[in-house]
């Protein structure tokens, strides 16, 4: 069970928490809990960062940054105890939750959950996991695992005491078929799968830590996302409460063609202008972006007409942009062009869903409704299961909301 920063927001809330906690293990389920910082703690840790000096040890953030979970994790076990449960809390270190180096952005190397089995099955003893932290053991240093991490601390835990389910509850019930607040008629999905899932984390919907996804995936820990405000005593601990299964594809029996529509507007489109077509230009061009650990996405190039020059778009996170134009500015004589357009005014609209592996001409019937409706389509890319649109920012929600009824999701 993994609650959210919302979730744990309060005392009070804390307490709702317990009440969700102490209804699973009434029903005789096997729980380990984990808790993100009361919402909004985070924010201020970094905050205080920062104002304590703008460059500052990876190793000191993570000190002060993990100490959020460090608060709720025991909260919630003195709030167990005082519902008359045995419970305790734990911290990454102690556990310990192994990690990598990577301050900051840490990814989890191994859990040994046997202690937290035993300790369960001998005296009931109900483990509060601070989420989002973790140990590099050759240090002993704290570390933390990258903002929103707290879900795949959860997902993480859940393999290593090989549960059969990871809830995450948070402050919405589910997986939606795109963001409620463009879409009206969006609904909640009952499944998705895995694959689906990491596309439309990784494009925009914020429901999930994408890591969390990958690493369900990986280990086939099935996660349902549901909602920490229903009534804890309300739900019945046996039954299927509302919200959505994240599984396996073979999990799921009714495929619709496209399950969901993802946006982003924090994308920034470079277009680099006569590039010289030869081979090493592309490394020239995305070798030092790499090093400045920009993230590029989309990449469209064109077969060159004449032979000689060709042009090359792509897009890189809008926080990024300023950056970007600056290092191939920088390395302008090296990759050899003429010219640098940029737009930061974009958006990024995502059509997601297994079962285009399986359909033909799903793409094409989005380019005719976007036409339709005057919009101009300035980049396209495609993989397996989904297809990325860039378009003017300005018609994010009317390409969204065309997209949501044209593959029949509207409610
Ligand atoms: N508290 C951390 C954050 O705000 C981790 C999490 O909540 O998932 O990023
Ligand atoms: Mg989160």
């Amino acid at each position: 069970m993994k609650f959210g920063g919302t979730s744990v927001a309060t005392v009070d809330h804390i307490r709702n928490v317990a009440r969700h906690v102490k209804r699973e293990v009434d029903a005789g389920h096997e729980v380990a809990v984990i808790v993100s910082a009361m919402s909004g703690a985070t924010n201020q840790l970094v905050e205080w960062c920062r104002e304590a000096a703008m460059l500052h040890d990876a190793r000191e953030y993570d000190t002060v940054v993990a100490s959020g979970e460090q608060v709720t994790s025991g909260l919630l076990a003195i709030v167990l105890q005082d519902l008359g449960m045995t419970a305790r809390s734990w911290q990454g270190w102690q556990l310990p939750i192994r990690t990598t180096d990577a301050h900051g952005g840490a990814r989890i190397v191994g859990i040994d959950g046997t202690e937290l089995i035993r300790r369960f099955a001998e005296r009931r003893e109900v483990a509060v996991i601070a989420g989002f932290q973790g140990v590099y053991p050759t240090t002993n240093r704290i570390t933390t695992l990258g903002r929103g991490g707290s879900d795949t601390s959860a997902v993480a835990v859940a393999a290593a005491v090989k549960s059969d389910r990871c809830d995450i509850y948070t402050d919405v019930d589910g997986v939606y078929t795109s963001d409620p607040r463009v879409v009206a008629r969006a609904h909640r999905l009952d499944r998705i799968a895995f694959e689906e899932m990491l596309e439309l984390a990784s494009l925009g919907a914020k429901v999930l830590h994408v890591r969390s996804v990958e690493l369900g995936m990986m280990h086939n820990v099935r996660i349902f996302v549901r909602s920490t405000f229903d009534k804890p005593d309300h739900i019945d601990p046996h039954a299927t409460p509302p919200g959505t299964l994240i599984c396996d594809e073979g999990e799921i029996v009714e495929h619709q063609i496209v399950t969901g529509i993802a946006f982003s507007k924090d994308e920034a489109q470079i277009s680099i202008r006569r590039v010289e077509d030869k081979p090493g230009v592309a490394a020239a061009i995305f070798g030092p972006l790499a090093e400045a650990n920009i993230n590029v996405d989309m990449i469209v190039q064109n077969v060159s007409s004449d032979g000689v020059t060709t042009d090359l778009t792509f897009t890189v996170p809008a926080g990024d942009y300023e950056r970007a134009s600056t290092v191939l500015n920088r390395a302008k004589v090296a990759i050899g062009y003429e010219r640098l357009d940029g737009a930061t005014d974009v958006a990024k609209v995502s059509v997601i869903g297994i079962g285009m592996r399986s359909h033909a001409g799903v793409a094409a019937k989005a380019f005719r409704a976007l036409a339709d409706r005057g919009i101009n389509i300035r980049a396209i890319t495609t993989s397996e299961i989904k297809f990325s649109l860039l378009i003017d920012a300005a018609y994010t929600e009317l390409a969204v909301r065309t997209l949501h009824s044209l593959y029949g999701l509207d409610r």
